[in-house]
């Protein structure tokens, strides 16, 4: 806090995970203090900032600030998405870099974490602005990055088309063709099922959880917040697993249909039309539109927050609990307050973790990279049922850790000490680096 003071979103992650890991801790305090174990963790191996000019349509040059944090290599090249959003600052970076750590961990596969973005908007924007900030970004970032060093994402605001225009211009300056970015097309080393792999990851350890309970999504009522890639692939996968997902939201308005999402109507007003939601009462003229947020306060068995961080707080759990929601599933990163997590915990809502429950999409960027690498592609089936097995392995280590440590159905505790066993495990071995 002393050395960044202007990194609320920082803080608040890396005080939950150093608040988890003290039964760790305990038990091996003096080896902890002595090679400074904990505050390696939470430094950053290296961190950038760099500036990204480029020409909008109008021939005025804008100037934005563009972000990698590479934050621990201790089990594999950096990974991370890349978020474009006029949100972004090096202290919400940082965030998503540390988390991903754990996150990346958790999958079992070998990637170590890190995370980049910048505070363009690609809203309003046209396909050539986007092009441009996307070739001036990678043209400053093409030089820390590579397939067996750093192999960044996407993330908010970056989706297909953005990913599209940094690969190329990578491919343009470095002269190589490899796997440096993942979420890329199909027709260019993209991974079959990709798009899909949060939002379906999300339902799979849900699912796991809940059969572990003998209980199942048949019938679930299910409330999603979000209508960008995690919350649609979400709502398909509650609907293919006999939920019926009845909101969705975006950062102008949300919507409550109590027939259940039209997940077709979604995909066109987002994925084709780039457009509000607003718009969804022209498909369905019995849902309800409302400005502003408020789908949290629907009537549901389930909740998945898949917008953005802290955008579920604590009046927001109270209206959740007294509506008898029993399951809260974060899609996004840490989009629950530590406030509210506390209350959802204390008043008996089994509460799973982004750093588990939205693991599914890394873990198969891990995938992506294994097929550039082989110059192979699997799939759809293959790829998903690799997904459903890291997601349900994911499941099982973080309710082990709980339960060893004494934690039993505190998934929050048990995420955070799964992930970082097997990181500290490899620092150890590495020396001091
Ligand atoms: P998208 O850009 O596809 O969608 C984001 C959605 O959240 C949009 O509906 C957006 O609305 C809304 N949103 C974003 N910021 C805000 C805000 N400040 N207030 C209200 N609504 C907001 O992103 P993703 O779906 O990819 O990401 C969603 C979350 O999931 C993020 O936390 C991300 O870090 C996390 N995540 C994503 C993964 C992935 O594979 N994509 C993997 C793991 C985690 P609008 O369009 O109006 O801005």
């Amino acid at each position: 806090v002393r050395e960044n003071p202007n990194e609320p979103e920082f803080h608040q992650a890396a005080k939950e995970v150093l608040n988890s890991l003290r039964p760790v801790v305990d038990a091996n305090e003096e080896k902890f203090r002595k090679d400074a174990l904990l505050e390696r963790l939470v430094n950053p191996e290296r961190q950038l900032k760099f500036r990204v000019p480029w020409v909008d349509d109008k021939g005025q040059v804008q100037v934005n600030t563009g972000y990698r944090v590479q934050y621990s290599s201790a089990i594999g090249p950096y990974k991370g998405g890349i978020r474009l959003h006029p949100s972004v600052n090096l202290g919400i970076i940082k965030f998503l870099g540390f988390e991903q750590i754990f996150k990346n961990s958790l999958t079992g596969l070998p990637i170590g974490g890190g995370k980049g973005g910048s505070d363009f908007d690609p809203k309003g924007k046209s396909d050539r602005e986007v092009m441009a900030f996307c070739q001036s970004f990678m043209t400053e970032l093409c030089k820390y990055i590579g397939a067996d060093t750093d192999v960044p994402a996407g993330d908010i605001g970056t989706g297909a088309r953005e990913i599209g225009y940094m690969f190329g211009q990578y491919k343009r300056i470095r002269g190589v063709y490899e796997g440096v970015l993942t979420g890329k097309g199909l027709s260019y080393g993209g991974s079959l099922a990709r798009k899909e792999a949060t939002g379906y990851g999300l339902l799979y350890i849900t699912q796991e959880m809940l059969k572990s309970k003998g209980d199942s999504l048949q019938g679930k009522t299910v409330i999603v917040s979000g209508a960008g890639n995690v919350a649609t692939y979400a709502i398909e996968k509650a609907y293919q697993l006999g939920g019926k997902p009845v909101t969705c939201s975006d950062s102008t308005g949300w919507v409550y249909d109590a027939e259940g999402i039209d997940l077709a109507a979604l995909k066109e007003i987002k994925e084709v039309k780039r457009a509000r939601l607003s718009e969804y009462k022209n498909y369905r003229p019995n849902a309800e539109y409302h400005e502003g947020r408020g789908v949290w306060s629907v009537k549901a068995d389930i909740a998945l927050p898949c917008a953005t961080q802290n955008e579920l707080n604590l009046d927001d759990a109270k209206a959740l609990v007294a509506n008898g929601v029993k399951v809260v599933a974060e899609g996004a990163n840490m989009p629950t307050t530590q406030e509210a997590t506390d209350y959802l915990q204390a008043n008996g809502v089994v509460f799973l973790p982004g750093k588990a429950a939205n693991a599914g999409g890394v873990a198969t960027s891990a995938l992506e990279m294994s097929q550039n690498s082989e110059r192979l592609s699997w799939s759809f089936e293959e790829v998903d049922q690799k997904l459903q097995g890291i997601m349900a392995n994911i499941f099982h280590n973080i309710d082990n850790a709980a339960k060893k440590y004494g934690f039993e159905g505190n998934y929050v505790v048990g995420a955070n000490i799964a992930g970082f066993e097997k990181v500290v495990d490899a620092m150890n071995a590495q020396g001091i680096v």
